[in-house]
């Protein structure tokens, strides 16, 4: 029997424009490409948890337009139960709008649209597939108190809970006290401890994210790999050493990998060396959703390692 996930978040159209530079305020600059995908973390995470061989609800809201109607197409594409996703009459579907320029640094506007009419009360009518699953992954896109609504769903029927703060938004009282694995980048670390915590150190993140209320935390680190604090020890997994192309969709790999390891029952540190695995491969692809690897293809990364490969 497959491990049960379940991903309540935000399903984008992602428009994405390559140019030489950012334009500055009232300034047009010609750009140099043009791109359009699905996006948004609930959907990419759900994919990715998909794809490592969990059966995935994903719970989320689309417009009732044509947007909405291609990124439920896109899903429908991968073994997802999509039964949950609502379509909310006369709303746009969330969109990102990206700007890319040379060196892979980017800005992003988001307009939340449909994803942000979902509300306590839709989850509470979900709290079905929530409560039955092994673990509840859930991300920063949402408005906070929906997302909190669900959190505490999952507390009260034993769903292990996994926030990944990302991207990271004011957060009602006690919701991280709720969450039994917090999964943060280093940037979102700060942005949760605020600015004095830049000097603290990759450990200093860890423990001090630990103090807001999680009972376990990760820090990833990018090519450095990843850290884990338990609330006693910290150990650091290393990164896959692979040819890195397009870090997009990285961190929804790890943290999807992370949910389907801990809803198959596997130790901390074990599930982190895999979601390591998942997210280097994730980088040797462009794109968010192409870019998501299958279960074969993580195990045999984890498999390789001893023995120095690269990809
Ligand atoms: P985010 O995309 O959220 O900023 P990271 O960049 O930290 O997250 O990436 C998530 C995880 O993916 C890392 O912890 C690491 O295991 C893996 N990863 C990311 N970039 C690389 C890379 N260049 N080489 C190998 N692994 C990577």
């Amino acid at each position: 029997m497959p491990s049960r996930v379940c991903v309540v978040g935000a399903l984008h159209r992602d428009l994405v424009v390559r140019a030489l530079r950012f334009p500055q305020p009232g300034e047009t600059v010609p750009g140099e490409g043009f791109a359009l995908h699905v996006g948004g973390k609930g959907a990419n995470q759900a994919v990715a948890a998909a794809r490592l061989g969990a059966r995935v609800t994903l719970i989320g809201a689309l417009g009732d337009d044509e947007w909405g109607a291609t990124v439920r197409a896109a899903l429908a594409a991968e073994a997802i139960d999509l039964s949950e996703l609502v379509s909310v009459p006369r709303t746009h579907t969330g969109v990102g709008v990206i700007t890319v320029v040379p060196g892979g640094e980017n800005t992003i506007v988001v307009a939340p649209g449909a994803d942000h009419a979902l509300t306590p009360d839709d989850m509470e009518r979900s709290s079905g597939p929530i409560a039955d699953a092994d673990v509840l992954l859930v991300q920063g896109e949402l408005r906070p108190e929906a997302t909190f609504k669900a959190i505490e769903i999952a507390r009260n029927s034993n769903t292990f809970v996994i926030f990944n703060a990302s991207p990271v938004a004011p957060l009602p009282d006690g919701f991280l006290r709720q969450v039994d694995l917090l999964v943060a980048n280093q940037s979102e670390a700060i942005e949760l401890l605020g600015e004095g915590a830049r000097e603290v150190g990759p450990a200093g993140l860890c423990r001090r994210l630990a103090s807001l209320g999680p009972e376990k935390v990760v820090l990833t680190l990018g090519k450095e790999g990843a850290l884990h604090f338990n609330g006693q020890e910290l150990e650091h997994a290393e990164a896959f050493p692979v040819s890195a192309l397009d870090a997009t969709g990285a961190g929804d790999a790890f943290a999807a990998a992370l949910g389907v390891q801990r809803a198959e029952g596997v130790r901390l540190k074990d599930a982190v060396r895999f979601a390591c695995a998942a997210g280097a491969l994730a980088t040797t692809q462009a794109g968010a959703l192409a870019s998501l690897p299958r279960r074969e293809a993580v195990e045999s990364l984890v498999k390789r390692r001893g023995r120095g490969a690269r990809t």
